[in-house]
């Protein structure tokens, strides 16, 4: 059985106006696809307690849509995942892409993160700013990777070992950096079946669209069967 990393962003019904709406799954059709792998028997796992027929989740972007549309199904389900938060605008809005995206969407508070660690939930780095880190000079991207993992664990009280590239913009001077800050795991963008034990810096995921209704059979295909 291959298992596979999930990719979401926003559980959300788009605004009317906003651009990129493969980024926003209807939170409908997201508790959809979870009872359809919960009942083909899947397990939602971490890194660190895979089975056999096991699903990885990650969340992008740290969106307080994840709190109102995503966990009380996640909770119902004893299922978790990985949220990956810009440091900088904790408590703040996607301030990085909301010009793109013509909506402004909000981003958890601490208090949210707090409660989500409480939950059992793996709250990752995902930068502090959220930039193309290969397009920034190499001083920056480093304090971009280690300031928000201290950022983080100063906060939370707990360790940070994961990390997921912005834009999944990476080369091997980020990831360089990503392992010498002391992650343990990084999450591209790639697509592909989970690669973590080969390669824990640049672990391939799954991108599950929201453009249009998904169907079942269709996610079915796109997770499991492929
Ligand atoms: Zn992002």
């Amino acid at each position: 059985m291959k298992i596979k990393a999930l990719m979401y962003h926003s559980i959300d019904i788009p605004n009317k106006n906003a651009n990129l709406k493969s980024l926003f799954v209807k939170p409908l059709e997201f508790k959809k696809q979870m009872l359809t792998l919960k009942l083909l028997g899947y397990k939602f796992s971490t890194l660190e307690n895979l089975s056999k027929k096991s699903v990885i989740l990650t969340f992008d972007d740290g969106f307080k849509n994840f709190i109102e549309n995503a966990y009380p199904i996640l909770k119902k389900l004893k299922a978790t995942a990985y949220i990956f938060i810009p440091v900088s605008f904790i408590g703040k809005y996607n301030v990085w892409d909301y010009k793109k995206l013509n909506v402004k969407i909000p981003v958890m508070n601490w208090s949210d993160l707090q409660f989500l660690v409480k939950e059992g939930f793996i709250i990752g780095s995902h930068t502090m700013t959220h930039p193309f880190l290969t397009k920034i000079p190499l001083k920056d991207a480093k304090r971009e990777i280690e300031f928000s993992k201290k950022f983080l664990e100063d906060n939370l009280g707990i360790e940070i070992n994961t990390f997921c590239y912005p834009y999944g913009d990476y080369n091997k001077k980020i990831v360089s950096l990503v392992k010498n800050a002391g992650y343990k795991y990084a999450f591209t963008t790639k697509k592909g079946n989970l690669n973590f034990l080969e390669n824990p810096f640049e672990i391939n995921r799954v991108f599950i669209s929201g453009n249009k209704v998904i169907s079942l059979p269709s996610f079915i295909k796109k997770v499991i069967l492929r």
